[in-house]
C-alpha cells in the first residue's frame, strides 16, 4: 500500500497535517469503496487534477477538500444508519434552504446529501473515472445506447454496488427534471428494495414568456408542493422545520448566492479572466446542494476564494494572458473538465455557466411573505425551470452583466429537459444578444461517447473564430 500518495491527494485537496493524521485510514478505505486505486491516486496528484485545476489557491483546494469530505461520508452511510442517524437525500433542484434547516436542527442524528452529484463530481472531475458505477448499470438495465442522464445512473450504480444503502427517505423533484423520480421508481422495481421518495412536481403548462415568480397562483401550488414534501419528511424523520428556521436558512442561501454572485463578477470582468469557469462552476453548484459536512466549511471555502481572486486580480494574473475571448456556456462540463482545458490551449477562456451565474434579480427580495412561497418564487427565477422563454429572458440579463464575446450550448444532449431548451434557445440569443452562439452535442456527466479527437476540431475552429472575431471589433 503506497500510502503516502493517499496523503498527498488529501494535501491538494486541502486538508492539514492535522486532519490529514486523522482521516487518512478514512480515505484509504473510502477510495477502495469508490473503486480508487493508488494508480489513480498517482495519475489524479501528478496528472489530472494540477492539469485542471488552479492548485496554487487554497479556496480551490477546500473545495475540492470539501467535495471529497461529503463522499467519505457518503461511503460510511450503511454504518451512519444502523447507528440509527436517518439519511435524506436530495435531487435536483435540491433545495438547499429546507436541506441547511433540517441539518441545523438535526445536527448528529442525520444526514443529508445528493450522493449521485458528490460522487460524479469526485470521480469525474478529480480523478477522470466517473464511469465506476454508471458501467454498472450499462451492464444490466439502462445500456449506453440509450444515452440516458449519467447522474441519475450514478444513484442507480450506487445502490447496486451497495455502496449506498436505502436512504430513509428521498426528496425527488420533477420540476426540472423528468429522470430523477422515474430512477427512484426503477430502483425500487428493479432491486425490489425499500427505497421511500417522496416525489414534488409542477406542470410545465405556463405560456411562453410568463415571468413565472409573478404568477401567484403558480407559486402557491409550489410552496404547497414544497409544504406537503417536507411534512412527508417530518413523518419519516420526526424532524419538524419551523417557519422560523425557513426564514433563517433562506437569509443564509440569500447571503451565499451574494457572494457567488460577487465572485463571478470579480472574475468575469477582470482581464485577464483570473479564474476558470470550470472553478467558477464547482463553486457555484455548492449553493445548489444539501452538504452533509456542513455549510460553514462551504462558506469558508467560498470565502477564501473571494480573497484569492482579488489578489489575483490586483497582481493582473490570469490562466491565459488579457485580451483572451471569453465564452459563456449553459452549463459548463466541469465532471469532463478537458472540455474547459481544450478551450484554454486554444487561447479561450471557457468563462462562466449561466446555470450557476445567480442574476441580480435571483438576489432581489419576492413580493411573497410566506417563506415557502418564497423559496418558490427564487426557484422560478432559475433558468432551466422555466418557459423557454422567460429561460431566454433570465439568461439575456446573465449576459448583460458577464458580457461574454460568445456563448456555447450542449453538453445535454441526453436530457429531455435542459438538452431541448439549449437547442431551442440558440437562435433566441443570437438574434436578441448579437454575438455568436456554439452548439457542441455531449454529455456533461460522463465522456466515455466522445474523447478529445472527437472535439478536437471543434474546439480549434470555434476558438480560431472568436480570436479572429476579437482581433477585428
Ligand atoms: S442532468 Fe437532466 S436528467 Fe440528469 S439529473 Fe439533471 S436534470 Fe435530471
Amino acid at each position: 500500500m503506497q500510502e503516502s500518495i493517499y496523503k498527498e491527494f488529501l494535501q491538494l485537496a486541502g486538508f492539514d497535517q492535522e486532519e490529514i493524521a486523522t482521516c487518512l485510514p478514512e480515505w484509504i478505505v473510502a477510495a477502495k469503496k469508490l473503486g480508487l486505486t493508488a494508480e489513480d491516486m498517482h495519475y489524479a496528484v501528478r496528472e489530472w487534477l494540477p492539469k485542471h485545476w488552479n492548485l496554487e489557491l487554497a479556496g480551490i483546494r477546500k473545495c475540492i477538500g470539501l467535495y471529497i469530505r461529503e463522499v467519505m461520508e457518503i461511503t460510511k452511510l450503511h454504518q451512519h444508519k444502523q447507528n440509527g442517524i436517518k439519511v435524506i437525500f436530495g435531487s435536483l433542484p435540491a433545495l438547499p434552504f429546507i436541506f441547511q434547516a433540517i441539518k441545523r436542527i438535526g445536527g448528529n442524528e442525520v444526514f443529508v446529501s445528493y450522493p449521485d452529484i458528490c460522487l460524479v463530481t469526485v470521480l469525474g472531475s478529480f480523478f477522470h473515472k466517473p464511469s465506476v458505477f454508471i458501467e454498472k448499470v450499462d451492464s444490466c438495465t439502462i445500456h449506453a445506447g440509450c444515452s440516458h442522464c449519467g447522474l441519475v445512473k450514478t444513484r442507480l450504480g450506487a445502490k447496486m454496488t451497495q455502496l449506498i444503502p436505502s436512504p430513509d427517505v428521498i426528496w425527488s423533484w420533477g420540476i426540472a427534471c423528468n429522470e430523477a423520480p422515474k430512477m427512484d421508481e426503477l430502483i425500487n422495481c428493479y432491486l425490489n428494495t425499500d427505497w421511500n421518495a417522496v416525489f414534488s412536481s409542477v406542470p410545465h403548462d405556463t405560456y411562453l414568456g410568463e415571468v413565472e415568480e409573478e404568477n401567484e397562483e403558480r407559486c402557491a401550488y409550489i410552496a404547497a408542493q414544497i409544504r406537503d414534501g417536507q411534512k412527508q419528511i417530518e413523518k419519516v424523520t420526526g424532524i419538524v422545520v419551523s417557519e422560523e428556521q425557513i426564514r433563517s436558512s433562506l437569509e443564509f442561501v440569500d447571503r451565499f448566492m451574494r457572494k457567488v454572485h460577487y465572485l463571478h463578477d470579480l472574475a468575469c470582468h477582470a482581464d485577464p479572466q483570473p479564474l476558470s469557469g470550470n472553478e467558477l462552476s464547482l463553486i457555484g453548484q455548492m449553493m445548489t446542494l444539501p452538504f452533509n459536512t456542513g455549510f460553514a466549511y462551504v462558506e469558508e471555502a467560498l470565502d477564501l476564494t473571494i480573497k484569492e481572486v482579488e489578489m489575483l486580480i490586483a497582481q493582473k494574473k490570469g490562466s491565459l494572458p488579457a485580451g483572451a475571448p471569453r465564452l459563456g456556456c449553459y452549463f459548463i462540463p466541469f465532471c469532463v473538465p478537458w472540455v474547459e482545458r481544450m478551450f484554454r490551449e486554444n487561447g479561450v477562456n471557457l468563462s462562466f455557466s449561466t446555470f450557476y451565474a445567480a442574476t441580480r434579480k435571483l438576489m432581489k427580495p419576492t413580493k411573497y411573505q410566506d417563506p415557502y412561497e418564497i423559496m418558490a418564487a427564487k426557484m422560478l427565477r432559475m433558468p432551466g425551470i422555466v418557459n423557454i422563454a422567460y429561460e431566454l429572458d433570465l439568461t439575456f440579463e446573465i449576459i448583460k452583466e458577464l458580457h461574454p464575446d460568445a456563448m456555447l450550448q450542449g453538453f445535454y444532449n441526453f436530457d429531455r429537459w435542459m438538452g431541448v431548451h439549449h437547442r431551442i434557445t440558440t437562435k433566441g440569443m443570437e438574434e436578441e444578444m448579437k454575438i455568436p452562439h456554439f452548439y457542441i452535442e455531449g454529455n456533461m456527466w460522463d465522456d466515455r461517447a466522445y474523447r478529445t479527437e472527437d472535439l478536437k476540431t471543434r474546439v480549434e475552429s470555434i476558438s480560431h473564430f472568436l480570436k479572429m472575431n476579437k482581433m477585428i471589433s
